[in-house]
């Protein structure tokens, strides 16, 4: 989120780069978010001077991005990335350029960025510099490349899914031409590394327009072009409240498919070990409501978020089943007798000294079958009356 101060500090590295003769200005996100009163996520400055000039002027800098011109100056507490004017050279892979050209005028600059909306500028006093009607592209809330679209995504394939990302995020419309030339170029998506898809997929999961990204991405065809070959039902994705987001989302992606399989899913994408036990989970509970209400065991094995995700998930993917209230879920989930195995109030130690025993399996197993009473009531979690159940009623070989 950005503040007066993350602008003044904008300002003062600019200011400090003009005195000493180069040229700078914001660009980029902040620029066109600044535009629309919404709040952005970082500020980018752009400037005339070469990464060796901008580290001698400020005392504290990062080399973040030295072969793209980006160094990050931390002249206050709020680090802001300066990138030198460049142009981009041939582009071999319809992805990365094969050289970045450093260049001495801003419209060079602005002429390489994929939409016009992010190809506005603005000086250290707000002034708009806008080389490419940005701003009327931005009124009308359309997302339209800078020059021939065809070439554009021609050129970096990665552009063709921030276009339909963008559109999720900020609810705007693909320009018809810009939308003919995703079609037509939509094949060279599968040179887009499986990362970025990932991390533009991932920001349309949490955009607030996600049904007009979804919808857009059908439209264009780029769907049938992302790895893995998932159904992207996007009348579907209409139905998914709020809040929302990747773990929900990459779950629904998974379920939508006939034989889910979160493995297949989680490789495909390269999600983490985290996202991938998590999608396990919500995959799961889900799952289990297509064919019962939660029972108690089921209230256990989940934690309270999955439980209420899992809920909201199932009547979306199946609209037959009857709802169980979620206030309902949670008030059954908080009146199990424990929550966890932690919440037992014996350990092993405790049955090794009742039995006078050593370790080994048995103590798991026993600590299993004490942990399903308490879970079902048949003991309460006392240590007295758990010692006396163990001794008379268990079924353990102890
Ligand atoms: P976000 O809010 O997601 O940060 P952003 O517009 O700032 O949006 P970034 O990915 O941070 O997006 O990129 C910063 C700027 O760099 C963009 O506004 C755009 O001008 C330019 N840019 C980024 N990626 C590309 C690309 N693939 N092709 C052309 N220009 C790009
Ligand atoms: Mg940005």
């Amino acid at each position: 989120m950005l503040t007066t101060e993350h602008w003044q500090a904008g300002t003062a590295i600019i200011n400090k780069l003009k005195e000493n003769g180069y040229e700078a200005v914001f660009v980029g996100g902040a620029v066109r978010d600044f535009l629309r009163q919404k709040e952005a996520n970082d500020i980018d400055i752009a400037s005339s001077a070469l990464p060796e000039q901008v580290k001698k002027i400020f005392k504290r800098t990062v080399d973040v991005g030295l072969a793209h011109g980006t160094i990050l100056v931390l002249e206050s507490h709020i680090p802001i990335e300066v990138t030198t004017f460049r142009s981009d050279g041939e582009y071999a892979d319809y992805r990365r350029p094969t050289d970045v050209k450093f260049v001495l005028s801003l419209e060079e600059d602005l002429k390489r960025r994929d939409f016009t909306m992010n190809a506005l500028a603005m000086t250290e006093s707000f002034q708009i510099i806008d080389l490419f009607d940005g701003r009327l592209d931005l009124e009308n809330r359309i997302i339209r490349t800078v020059g021939n679209p065809t070439d554009r995504f021609q050129e970096d394939a990665l552009r063709m899914l921030r276009a339909v990302r963008f559109s999720a995020q900020l609810g705007f419309t693909i320009d018809d031409k810009s939308l003919e030339a995703i079609q037509f170029c939509a094949e060279n998506l599968t040179y887009v590394s499986v990362e970025r898809v990932t991390a533009e997929l991932e920001k349309m999961w949490d955009s607030s327009n996600l049904q007009n990204g979804m919808s857009y991405l059908v439209t264009s065809k780029l769907s049938d072009q992302l790895p893995g070959g998932f159904p992207f039902q996007h009348e579907k994705w209409a139905q998914l409240g709020n809040p929302r987001n990747s773990l929900i989302c990459w779950s629904f992606l998974c379920l939508l498919q006939e034989t889910s399989s979160v493995s297949e899913l989680t490789r495909t994408f390269k999600l983490s070990n985290e996202s991938k036990q998590q999608i396990g989970q919500l995959v799961k509970a889900t799952q289990i409501r297509f064919e019962r209400l939660f029972t108690r065991d089921d209230l256990y094995s989940f934690n309270e978020d999955i439980l209420i995700k899992a809920e909201s998930l199932v009547h979306v993917l199946r609209d037959k089943i009857p709802p169980m209230p979620i206030d309902t879920i949670i008030k059954l989930k908080r009146s199990l007798p424990i929550q966890s195995k932690a919440d037992l109030v014996i350990s092993g130690k405790d049955l090794m000294d009742w039995f006078s025993k050593r370790g080994g399996p048995w103590l798991k197993e026993a600590l299993a079958e004490i942990e399903m009473a308490v879970l079902h009531k048949k003991v309460v979690n006392d240590a007295t009356k758990i010692k006396e159940w163990i001794m008379n009623e268990s079924n353990s070989e102890i």
